[in-house]
């Protein structure tokens, strides 16, 4: 069938919206017609070519939308489902059956090829070429793609299409890196890094499981700000002053879990010492292959703190995007604060507004 899909054409470009040929779903597959999907910093970052993911290709990975037709081998899905889309994962490797999927042997292959295992894509231009697809199993900046079924998740009939994707990557990551790592118990302390989408996740997530000290660390004060009226019970400007004393001070010693959302190696470094002792702290920022980052191991050694580093929050997401939907129901995870929609002819103004800081999450409708 024919679909318009955003291609993705190479670092720093706009993304093009192209009429491009979508071919049968295979038997592990499923057809979906996208109803929107969010747009996550990592969609910017490939694009930008910081992992090798070949170009041009389809991206867009939090995906939600309607299955229109189902391969041969797929189970539990008809014609007429809602879905959300998360990552791709094998199913078969020791950390999939360890209930580990977002750590599966082969899901780097599976989710930054832009291929099918098979070596196929999905989608063809005009002219004949190979337009790269499955992007995160799925390629959702297109009208229509193909699926891998068993990283869909059903949803209910009368679910909120065009709010639910972004639960699929940016959303599950820093909610999952809190509630699934993380773990702070009722009335603890948490400082989080970074007030992005996935950084303001974490921070609904906290206030979910009863942290009673927040702190949110970034350097731009609208964030801030906005932090500040969705649940921070105090905001450090790491721009104004050194967070770690700030929040040494704050908690009389420092926070007892902490988590980086900027991949920026100074920040790195920021929360792993403003940790409490005995703290946990966790990185989720993407930086590029080979960044190091500047720590004191001589002082860190005798604090006894733990750093754990979380892909998509650890998440199962068959089990935690509907949890996390039941939070949201009952106004416990209110993530559509954090969230703006776009027409699909305005991909570049979402990416635009997301990397200006102007938009949180933008979702695309279409
Ligand atoms: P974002 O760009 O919306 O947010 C990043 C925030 O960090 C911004 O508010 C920015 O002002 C702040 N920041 C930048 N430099 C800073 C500094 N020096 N000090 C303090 N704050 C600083 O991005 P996002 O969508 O929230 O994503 C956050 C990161 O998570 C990205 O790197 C993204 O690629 C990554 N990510 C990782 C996973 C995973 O599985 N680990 C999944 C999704 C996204
Ligand atoms: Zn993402």
């Amino acid at each position: 069938m024919k679909t318009r899909a955003a291609v993705a054409l190479g670092p720093g470009q706009d993304f093009e919206i192209r009429e491009l040929e979508l071919d049968e779903p295979r038997p592990d597959e499923v057809t979906v017609r996208m109803v929107a999907s969010g747009v996550c910093h990592t969609d910017a970052i490939i694009r930008d070519q910081w992992y090798p993911v070949p170009l041009p290709a389809v991206l867009g990975h939090e995906g939600a939308g309607v299955v229109e037709a189902v391969g041969s081998a797929v189970q539990g899905l008809e014609v007429g489902d809602r879905v959300v889309v998360g990552p791709a994962f094998c199913g078969e490797c020791e950390q999939c059956l360890a209930g580990h999927p977002m750590y599966c042997l082969n899901f780097y292959d599976r989710n930054f090829s832009a291929r099918r295992t098979d070596g196929s894509t999905a989608f063809t231009a005009a002219d004949g070429t190979a337009v790269g697809s499955n992007f995160f199993g799925q390629s959702s900046f297109a009208e229509h793609t193909n699926v891998v079924a068993h990283g869909t998740v059903k949803v209910a009939e009368d679910a909120p299409l065009d709010l639910l994707g972004p639960l699929g990557c940016g959303i599950m990551t820093g909610a999952g890196a809190v509630l699934n790592v993380l773990a702070p118990k009722p009335g603890s302390s948490i400082a989080i890094f970074g007030t992005g989408a996935v950084g303001m996740a974490a921070m609904l997530a906290a206030k979910a499981a009863g942290a009673s000290t927040i702190i949110m660390v970034d350097i731009v004060p609208s964030r801030l700000e906005f932090a500040r009226g969705l649940g921070a019970t105090h905001t450090v400007n790491s721009k104004e002053q050194d967070p770690a004393s700030a929040i040494a001070e704050l908690t009389g010693g420092g926070v007892e879990y902490a988590l980086d959302t900027t991949g920026v190696p100074a920040v790195f470094a920021q929360m792993t010492n403003s940790l409490g002792i005995r703290g946990h702290g966790a990185l989720v920022g993407a930086a590029r292959m080979g960044t190091e980052a500047p720590i004191d191991i001589g002082t860190l050694l005798v604090r006894g703190v733990s750093m754990s580093t979380v892909v998509e929050g650890d998440a199962v997401p068959k089990e935690f995007i509907p949890r996390l939907i039941a939070l949201h129901e009952r106004g416990a995870f209110p993530f559509d604060a954090l969230t703006k929609t776009y027409a699909f002819d305005d991909i570049n103004a979402a990416f635009a507004d997301s990397a200006s800081g102007e938009t949180l999450k933008p979702i695309i409708v279409y």
